[in-house]
């Protein structure tokens, strides 16, 4: 079983349970996907990734094999370098700040830092929006 956030056209938010990613993409492709508080087929996976974090046992997701791996690294790269360029760092303080900037007790503003998995259940479940930070080496 796998935990998505989805989000309607109508800007709905809510978790649902699919059997697997494969099971997802096909009831999606075939149009079954509806909001579940609205009916709206145009239903997406929210931009944030809880897939990761919801994953058991300390599993992450990963991929391989694309024909364009060179270029989506590149890309990685460059989104990290712009985050970590742009953004404050931290540190282990990054679930502590992320809640803090939600709830509008910080100025909004980019952080980056570390979390451990268990506070990335809690900003996920609190519906903090987050993404992961690729960590991609500079000459690879
Ligand atoms: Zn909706």
């Amino acid at each position: 079983m796998i935990q998505y956030s989805l989000h309607c056209s109508k800007g709905h938010t809510y978790d649902a349970w699919f059997k697997s990613a494969a099971a997802f993409d096909d009831q999606q492709a075939r149009g079954i996907v509806t909001c579940a508080m609205c009916g709206d087929p145009e239903v997406e996976k929210a931009p944030m990734a809880p897939a990761v974090a919801r994953t058991d046992q300390g599993k992450v997701s990963l991929s391989a094999g694309q024909p364009d791996a060179a270029k989506l690294r590149q890309l990685l790269r460059a989104y990290r370098q712009k985050v970590v360029s742009e953004a404050e760092y931290v540190g282990d303080r990054f679930a502590e700040e992320a809640r803090k900037i939600h709830f509008e007790e910080a100025e909004a503003r980019g952080i980056y830092g570390e979390a451990t998995r268990d506070d990335v259940v809690a900003l996920v479940e609190e519906g903090i929006e987050f993404l992961p930070l690729p960590d991609i080496a500079d000459d690879n």
